[in-house]
């Protein structure tokens, strides 16, 4: 493909064909709809905290996928989506899933977003896929 100057943050790029330019386009739309936040000091692993809607995320990149998850919405390619979803856990803990997605087949999909995978998210994940019938799917900023 030609190089193309992308309408959203006018950077020209070449991408190798339509779908990865309309995938770059939506991305950077997606980014303009994602505010920063100050990162506190409590900020697990360096994660930058983001305000998207109103509501506040504890990453930048489960926000940007808050926004994923609307256009997919729109798009009708999923019915609706649930967030911090518990998971209740012996020794009266739980662990709250980023989102739960369900598809208009009723399909019902668990994800984390993860930029960096820490031992205790692998342990409580473990636990989770052994507890209930479910598999957490990851996903990291170059997977959407
Ligand atoms: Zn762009």
């Amino acid at each position: 493909m030609r190089e193309q100057e992308c309408p959203v943050c006018n950077r020209t790029i070449r991408p190798k064909d339509l779908d990865e330019f309309v995938k770059h386009v939506k991305r950077c739309g997606r980014e303009n709809k994602v505010i920063e936040t100050e990162s506190e000091s409590n900020s697990k692993m360096g994660n930058i905290r983001a305000t998207y809607k109103g509501e506040k995320f504890d990453s930048k990149l489960e926000a940007e996928f808050c926004a994923y998850l609307d256009d997919e919405v729109r798009g009708e390619f999923v019915k609706y989506y649930l967030r911090q979803v518990p998971f209740h856990l012996p020794g009266n803990t739980r662990y709250r899933v980023d989102f739960m997605i369900v598809f208009p087949d009723d399909r019902i999909e668990f994800v984390d977003t993860k930029g960096f995978e820490t031992k205790s998210f692998k342990k409580n994940k473990k636990q989770v896929e052994a507890l209930y019938p479910v598999k957490i799917i990851i996903k990291k900023k170059e997977d959407f």
